[in-house]
């Protein structure tokens, strides 16, 4: 049980936390670990009162043999009546286990700093054996450039040892690079110990300006994480060192632990910058989703693929706005883009798609164009239902998706093409049109319902959109729609029925009401449940209160909470495995709840 680390905010595997000492320090944070001589782990931040009655187990992981090393080598704790003070454990990775401390410090972290590869596996690892909610701690090995990396990784407290000694030995560290000081001509740099004089400035300085970096670097990894923007950030920043950027393929490549640590929504932007931003966990999401949760229910329209909009949600944007005067609701619309693939219309708003801001557009690399292609060849795969594929997409990287899957022997849907030169000049509109005459067109209330089963299937799994609402009634004005039962049950005769979810426009999710969870729970889709103890939330669960989660959950899930005594639903704040495992911080965030 954690008393002194809390986890406050997350943005994939980075935390924001706080550590309660007597300045509370905001996490990733620097805390150096005073261990020679008497003092503690936190005795930079807080001071030992005189006498002797404290007792400090405290013992640097350094004095430790090596033959001790599958043992939990030694916790630094502070045993004194008048001072409570958080412990740390010093554990290697093969013997990181919960003791129940605040925090965890890696002896190895030397071994494996410098490898992408070994790095991911040893924090991988090392993560799954601590408790979530502890605060992982890496000692001597933090760089202004590297600590962006180790953050986001999941590491919550460094040190300034390595900053400091490459100072002494005449390194001048900054964010992008590793520079000898005699090399320098000016310092790049304005903290206190860069306004030194160039030519008086020492490596004592250097090592000042080194640490001064450090915790600069902290500060925007800390903004980053508060704005969920760490990884826009590391894009940039791991090009410049080449086990950093060799670290964020390995960690791009173990889908679960980043997918489990990544929310399903947000209010940050992805901004698409460079080829890593095509492996993200909500750019893969979507498109896994899409192609193995959603499913076409417009099933007498042919696909038309229209290019996507710089304006988002698409159907605002002027271009789509003419091709669905064109289209008529005569067919089923699917936006192609990169990065995120495909975009079926009952998904246009369902994040990341309308947060997502391409650098550049219409200039495709051979990354885009392969990875859109395999999301579109997916995605026809698993929808073949369509008589006939509509292709209104301009001569580029769209056209050659296109032609891409048509010639995938497994697809066997004729494609058209109705784009002449530009998709929105007259004669381009005027094909579009032409093809879809005699294509029966759908109602604006089988638009409106199958968009909220898609986004329940999305949410969900395969299948829950049929469900839970395969019958229903929606009011209301897209996107702003209430999902209702399809009887008077819940109202008077002639008024729409109870009401189960609205859907909120700004994520393309759905806020379950207590009719809506129940009808979840007593349905065959899988339930996102959260067991808890025997009291009624009031607000937010907690994670001591829970018993339970379903692993499945992540942060920004609908959830149903069940104890002995209420029966509520609310949104996820952490994720199942997390709930289940942490004991302090807000799990759930509550919306309706009932007594029992
Ligand atoms: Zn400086």
């Amino acid at each position: 049980m954690t008393e002194y680390f809390e986890v406050h905010e997350r943005d994939g595997a980075a935390r924001l936390g706080e550590l309660r000492l007597a300045d509370p320090l905001t996490t990733p944070a620097l805390a150096d670990p005073v261990v020679e001589d008497a003092g503690s782990l936190w005795a930079a931040e807080r001071a030992i009162p005189d006498g002797d009655e404290a007792t400090l187990t405290v013992l640097p992981h350094r004095a430790f043999p090596a033959g001790t090393r599958d043992e939990v080598r030694e916790s630094f704790r502070v045993d004194h009546p008048d001072v409570d003070f958080p412990a740390a454990a010093v554990v290697d990775v093969a013997g990181a286990r919960d003791v129940g401390t605040d925090a965890y410090l890696l002896s190895d972290a030397a071994g494996f700093i410098g490898h992408g590869e070994a790095f991911r596996d040893a924090i991988v690892a090392a993560k799954a054996s601590l408790p979530a909610d502890a605060a992982l701690f890496l000692s001597g090995v933090a760089t202004p450039r590297n600590v962006a990396t180790l953050a986001a990784a999941g590491v919550d407290l460094v040190d300034g040892t390595l900053a400091r000694a490459k100072g002494l030995e005449g390194r001048y560290l900054t964010a992008d690079a590793a520079h000898f000081l005699e090399d320098l001509a000016e310092l790049p740099c304005a903290c206190p110990a860069c306004a030194t004089p160039r030519s008086e400035f020492t490596r004592t300085d250097c090592a000042e300006h080194n640490v001064n970096a450090l915790q600069a670097e902290l500060r925007r990894v800390r903004e980053r994480i508060r704005a969920g923007r760490l990884r826009d950030y590391l894009e940039g920043q791991a090009r410049h060192e080449g086990w950093l950027t060799a670290t964020l393929r390995e960690f791009d490549d173990q889908w679960g632990y980043l997918e489990e640590r990544t929310p399903i929504l947000r209010d940050a932007e992805i901004t698409a910058a460079s080829a890593e931003t095509l492996d993200r966990v909500e750019i893969k999401r979507f498109a896994d989703r899409v192609t193995t949760r959603y499913r076409n229910r417009f099933s007498e329209q042919p696909l038309v693929l229209v290019p996507c909009s710089a304006t988002k949600p698409y159907s605002d944007s002027q271009s789509h706005r003419q091709f669905h005067d064109a289209i008529e609701w005569r067919g089923h619309t699917v936006s192609m883009t990169s990065p995120i693939g495909v975009v079926p219309q009952e998904l246009e708003t369902t994040y990341p798609a309308q947060h997502y801001d391409a650098v550049v557009t219409g200039d495709w690399s051979e990354e885009e164009i392969g990875f859109v292609a395999e999301v579109l060849r997916r995605y026809l795969t698993r929808n073949d239902g369509y008589s006939r594929v509509i292709a209104h997409v301009p001569e580029d990287g769209y056209r050659e998706i296109c032609e891409r899957v048509e010639a995938d022997p497994a697809i066997d849907v004729p494609f058209e093409y109705t784009c002449v030169d530009h998709p929105t000049t007259d004669e381009s509109l005027g094909e579009l049109n032409a093809a879809l005459g005699g294509e029966p067109a759908y109602s604006k209330r089988e638009r409106e319902h199958n968009t909220v089963r898609a986004i329940a299937d999305y949410l969900i799994g395969d299948g829950a959109g049929d469900e839970l609402f395969g019958s229903i009634r929606t009011t209301g004005r897209y996107p702003k729609l209430q999902v209702r039962t399809d009887d008077a049950t819940g109202g008077r005769d002639g008024e729409p029925g109870e009401q189960l979810a609205t859907m909120v426009p700004q994520y393309g999710t759905l806020s379950f009401t207590l009719a809506g969870a129940r009808r979840w729970v007593e349905s065959d889709a899988p339930t996102k449940q959260v067991a808890i103890d025997g009291f009624v939330p009031r607000g937010s669960v907690l994670a001591p209160g829970i018993l339970d989660a379903d692993g499945t959950i992540r942060v920004g899930d609908e959830v149903v909470i069940e104890g002995p005594k209420a029966f509520a639903v609310g949104r996820a704040e952490m994720s199942g495995p997390e709930m289940a495992t942490s004991t302090r911080g807000v799990a759930v965030e509550v919306r309706h709840v009932e007594e029992r």
